[in-house]
């Protein structure tokens, strides 16, 4: 049985619209007080709940047990830590460039609205969407550069970011572009070719003996992932007793220049062409031997003028020459056989172009 009672004091207005509600209800009352009797027992339950229902106050209410087996009360929807777990801290165009980048999320009752890995230029402001996923496998870079890659997680109706990683996307070295089989068999072509126009022609003297260098920049177009090459320049055909020499033509810019991490639209670079060595061949000395004095030799490899233009130029040089002989001389004999064994060799100054900012 309830012990319910009205709080004192009573609310006049609730206590009128009680007792004109429990009248209105039971016409058998006659308008009258009740009592405490127990015949007046369902009446005072009616009066109570008119009571409650005008808005007047009750005490001695029984507190209602819980009912049980039903939903605990949820944890909070919470995010305690977003990290981006980044594979390689060093990247590479072409040769080593995909990375696998994941989102951790640690946290309490929560579901994710979306996940975002973003990129942006080290010393940039502007953050680049790579994808809007949890898990970028592999990301491929494209684009040479320091940068800064960070997680981004919508939960909890808030975003929630990770500390930032740094990840450098450096050109390719000496050893990468000489090993590339595009690379390698273009190089050996104008090898080829370089020795083909080392010409012997005793009758006719002008031009005697005749000799001449190949030259062209390599280029790595990263939306392809492939190599190519600008066309080939020739040096002047030259005596035996000249220097020969090629005059590679202007650099190629990189196109676009300075390639932003992230197109107008918002949407991740899909690559750039970068030049990213200079290749040029040296000459046989065959047929020089009768017309230097005896016992004369030429130096292998990148010449001090070939040293310098790379190291300005900060670029790798590769220089096709012959190995030289005999062993330790650094050097080939007037005469030496045109078909003899030949090598790459680096043109001093950056063994790859520096890493953009
Ligand atoms: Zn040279």
């Amino acid at each position: 049985m309830s012990n319910r009672r009205a709080k004192l004091p009573v609310d006049p207005a609730a206590n009128k619209a009680a007792n004109e509600k429990l009248w209105a209800d039971n016409p058998e009352l006659k308008n009258r007080k009740l009592t405490m009797a127990p015949e007046d027992y369902k009446y005072r339950k009616a009066w109570m709940d008119a009571y409650t229902a005008a808005g007047g106050a009750v005490e001695g209410e029984k507190a209602k047990k819980p009912v049980k087996n039903v939903v605990k009360p949820c944890e909070p929807c919470k995010i305690t830590k977003v990290e981006l777990m980044v594979e390689k801290a060093t990247l590479t165009l072409k040769h080593e460039r995909e990375c696998k980048l994941e989102i951790e999320v640690t946290g309490t009752n929560f579901s994710v609205d979306e996940y975002r890995i973003e990129i942006k230029k080290a010393g940039g402001a502007d953050w680049c969407v790579l994808d809007r996923v949890n898990t970028l496998s592999p990301w491929k870079a494209v684009i040479a550069g320091k940068f800064k890659l960070r997680g981004v997680v919508k939960a909890c109706g808030g975003e929630h970011l990770s500390a930032e990683k740094d990840v450098e996307v450096r050109f390719p070295s000496y050893s990468d572009i000489i090993a590339d089989p595009t690379v390698k068999a273009a190089m050996d072509t104008e090898w080829q070719n370089t020795k083909d126009d080392c010409t012997q022609n005793p009758i006719i003297m002008i031009p005697p003996n005749q000799r001449r260098e190949k030259a062209f920049w390599i280029i790595l177009d990263t939306s392809t992932n492939a190599y190519e090459h600008s066309a080939t320049s020739n040096g002047a055909f030259v005596g035996p007793t000249q220097g020969a020499s090629v005059n590679p033509g202007a650099r190629p810019g990189d196109n676009p220049n300075n390639p932003a991490i992230c197109d107008g639209l918002g949407n991740p670079s899909l690559g750039a062409k970068y030049t990213v060595s200079l290749f040029h061949t040296h000459t046989s000395t065959e047929f020089r031997a009768a017309f230097v004095p005896a016992g004369a030799t030429r130096a292998i490899g990148p010449s001090g003028a070939d040293n310098n233009y790379h190291t300005a130029e900060k670029i790798p040089g590769v220089v096709y020459d012959y190995t030289e002989s005999p062993v330790g001389s650094g050097s080939i004999p007037m005469g030496h056989p045109t078909g003899s064994a030949a090598q790459f060799y680096l043109s001093l100054g950056l063994d790859r172009r520096p890493t953009p900012n």
